[in-house]
């Protein structure tokens, strides 16, 4: 066996700006191989292309989503930019079609970046009293014949759990490529590249870091072409993930199924818990029988869990007492439950969906919960004291 310099055991963070590349013939066969995805150490040219520590954690994603590529990005949005942009090739593009029910950042970038800066013909598709319509969608990719279309598989805040499977199956009826932004499901809960999904996106500042502490995204896929176009447009815009918050999110997602499990667990029964309390007009969970989207969550994630995010809405008289009712809430718990605009946090924390969504979704009385990996009871403590004092 041949020993390595120094015995660890881990792939240390390389933070080379360049590598060296030793005479002329190494250089050429580096440039050349640039878009290959292999560990080779001779093929590392400048950490805005790839990096080993990078690669290193890329490949414990790619055992998490059973994919032959990973790709890790700055943050979750330039791996949604990443995957989208591979697909636009000037004016030859076609239209694509986007599900309305995504994450705010994602309509931004499409409206502001996509439509405005780049004039691609974008259509949205919109969900009928909380589900998306099969039939209606199958009609519309009749019609648009759409290059792309880009889901969620679990949606926020109203957790619509979108039928991927269903969804896959019609689009590539009629050809079009599948994205799925899969970070509030996770690997844990849902594939889709096993289901025919052509790209799978996370904002991995979320469940696979699970701490809190850094931002970065990531693209995952089994195409070889799609990986390719990916490797190139990364390294031209600059998207890569630093070494150093590489080298900690391999660390922090090899814990990524023991916290999420227990997150799933725990959001289960604090649903369970919320949706018996008088002064709360609704709880949306997809694992509770009263969401509508319950049967597509219980086929599509086989018993794994039904996701970490609970939203739940407080009942009133009128828009005043609701908003009352929410703010003494927030105020009671904010020892133990902080408002902290992001999700997959080791701790619960909350959001207020009013003052984040504002017209999307005014509804005054709703706040957005993102389970932790604490012990249940003290969760269950902490909100119940609250809710005694808050009706
Ligand atoms: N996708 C989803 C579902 C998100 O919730 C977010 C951020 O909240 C993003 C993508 C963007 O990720 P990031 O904040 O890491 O850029």
């Amino acid at each position: 066996m041949k020993k390595k310099e120094v015995n660890s055991s881990r792939i240390p963070v390389f933070r080379d700006a360049g590598f060296e590349l030793y005479d002329a013939s190494t250089t050429a066969d580096a440039f050349r191989r640039e878009t290959e995805h292999s560990r080779e150490p001779d093929l590392y040219i400048y950490s805005r292309y790839r990096n080993p520590t990078v690669v290193s954690a890329e490949e414990e994603i790619m055992k998490l989503e059973d994919c032959k590529w990973a790709l890790l990005t700055q943050s979750g949005m330039s791996a949604i930019d990443t995957a989208l942009s591979i697909f636009h090739v000037g004016k030859e593009t076609k239209p694509w079609l986007f599900f309305t029910e995504i994450y705010g950042g994602t309509i931004s970038f499409v409206e502001s970046v996509l439509k405005f800066r780049r004039g691609i013909d974008i259509q949205y598709f919109t969900p009928d009293s909380g589900i998306y319509d099969l039939e209606k969608l199958d009609e519309a990719l009749s019609l648009l014949k759409p290059e792309v279309v880009y889901i969620e598989t679990i949606s926020n805040p109203m957790l619509i759990v979108a039928d991927v499977e269903n969804i896959i199956l019609i689009c590539k009826k009629y050809r079009a490529r599948v994205i799925v932004d899969n970070t509030f499901a996770t690997p844990l809960l849902y594939k889709p590249l096993a289901k025919g999904a052509d790209v799978v996106i996370h904002s991995a500042t979320k469940y696979f870091s699970g701490h809190g502490n850094l931002t970065a995204g990531v693209i995952c896929g089994n195409e070889n072409k799609i990986m390719q176009s990916c490797i190139e447009y990364r390294k031209i815009v600059g998207h890569t993930l630093s070494p150093d918050d590489a080298y900690r999110l391999q660390t922090q997602v090899q814990s990524f199924r023991l916290r999420f499990s227990r997150q799933c667990s725990n959001a289960l029964k604090l649903a369970e818990f919320l949706n018996k309390i008088p002064i709360i007009e609704k709880v949306l969970y997809p694992g509770l029988k009263s969401h509508p989207t319950y049967p597509i969550a219980e086929k599509l994630f086989g018993g794994n869990g039904f996701g970490a995010m609970i939203t739940f809405d407080f009942a009133g008289r009128d828009h005043n007492e609701k908003r009352n009712r929410r703010d003494n809430f927030i105020k009671l718990v904010s020892n133990d439950i902080k408002l902290i605009p992001t999700l997959g946090d080791p701790h619960t924390i909350l959001m207020p969906v009013e003052a984040v969504w504002g017209a999307k979704y005014p509804e005054p009385g709703m706040i957005r919960l993102s389970i932790g990996f604490e012990e249940y009871s003290g969760l269950e403590l902490t909100i119940s004291k609250a809710l005694d004092v808050v009706k």
